[in-house]
């Protein structure tokens, strides 16, 4: 069914101004003394040894990254490799990194409930998060005890930027007793406020879980109406979008198919509902890789961030790729050489405040507890 309502700032005359976005905050310190064995120096010079010790990598992204680039990659991913090592630290890394970050230094890669749930397991004292800082935060919820890093504490999301704890208390009041079921795409500020999150890939059955008539589900205006799609369940939704789904358009769908009938093409659920009406198949990056991976179909346009059809065809080449691409901003300031330049400084850190941590955790792991 439609959505039955979508709010947004302007729809609150009492919405307070100059709301934080997120409790998150980048902690400057020194690097804190280690005892043990001292920690590799770094040398990014291009070395036979250099070339040998990475050669099983380059294996792995030899179809999306041409030769002549590798001897400018391999030296910092072979640094990163060791200290991650020497440092005791676990490498997340979202399917929207680059291909040598996801494929080469990364320790443990997926979407977001996937690395949500790993984070949850990790034994590593040091999370290094390869992805967004909404992703850091909830690492950090999942595990307070531990160091949890971002090379570049502006990778934000315009999702995540679109709500504040205070509109989600302002939606409370005009919706009484309405169960709020929160993307993980927002802040601990916001995650502190809501009954539940949910991924992309779990966003029907969270809402369905409820038990109830209707449901407040927010950020994503676009994901939001695709689950209205999808259930009985009344959706009140927030007028949130992703920078990147968002561009997409239906007519760019059928050009491809009318270049070339026997595309395949999928796409991801924060698309504009035109986008999804000419896809073969909607559903979170991992729903999108599995069904690759079981389809293996001749030529695929993958409708998400440009970087996860890179991280697929690296693991299936016979699969060609058409890209509309689009990349996200946010995603593409983690870099190899921030990587290895946090792993040296222990910098940015993620902290969240304990009060708020509890509360956001909370909603973090009904989501985890959630059976299937
Ligand atoms: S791709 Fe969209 S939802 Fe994902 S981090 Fe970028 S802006 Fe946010």
């Amino acid at each position: 069914m439609p959505i039955s309502g979508i709010y947004g700032p302007d729809d609150f005359a009492n919405r307070p101004q100059g709301q934080p976005q997120s409790q998150v905050t980048a902690t400057p310190r020194a690097t804190p003394a280690r005892t043990g064995p001292p920690l590799p120096t770094p040398s990014l010079a291009w070395t036979p040894e250099i070339a040998r010790a990475t050669a099983p990598l380059y294996e792995r992204v030899k179809h999306v990254i041409p030769p002549i680039e590798w001897p400018l990659l391999a030296p910092t991913i072979h640094a990163i490799n060791e200290l991650k090592r020497a440092r005791g630290a676990v490498i997340l890394a979202h399917n929207y990194q680059s291909p040598e970050i996801f494929h080469c230094v990364a320790d443990i890669g997926g979407d977001s409930l996937q690395l949500a749930v790993e984070a949850s397991k990790v034994k590593a004292g040091i999370i290094v998060q390869c992805g967004v800082h909404f992703m850091a935060e909830t690492s950090k919820l999942l595990n307070p005890d531990k160091t949890v890093l971002i090379p570049d504490m502006r990778a934000g999301c315009s999702l995540a930027a679109s709500i504040t704890g205070a509109d989600v208390r302002l939606l409370r009041e005009r919706f009484p007793g309405v169960p709020v079921v929160a993307y993980v795409n927002t802040s601990a500020e916001v995650k502190a406020e809501v009954d539940i999150c949910c991924t992309s890939s779990n966003a029907v059955q969270v809402v369905e879980s409820l038990g109830a008539r209707s449901v407040i589900f927010l950020p994503d205006r676009y994901l939001a109406t695709y689950v209205a799609s999808q259930t009985d369940v009344k959706i009140i939704a927030w007028k949130g979008a992703c920078e990147v789904h968002e561009r997409f358009t239906g007519q760019e769908l059928r050009a491809f198919r009318e270049a070339d009938p026997s595309v395949q093409i999928i796409a991801h659920p924060e698309c504009p509902p035109d986008v999804l009406a000419e896809a073969d198949f909607t559903g979170s990056t991992a729903h999108m890789i599995s069904w690759v991976r079981e389809k293996r179909p001749r030529r695929l346009v993958m409708i998400t961030e440009c970087s996860m059809a890179d991280n697929v065809r690296a693991e299936l080449p016979d699969v060609e790729m058409l890209r509309p691409c689009n990349l996200c901003p946010h995603m593409k300031r983690i870099t190899l050489a921030n990587i290895l330049e946090s792993l040296l400084t222990l910098r940015e850190e993620v902290t969240v405040d304990p009060a708020l941590a509890v509360r956001a955790r909370r909603s973090v792991e009904r989501m985890i507890n959630l059976k299937n």
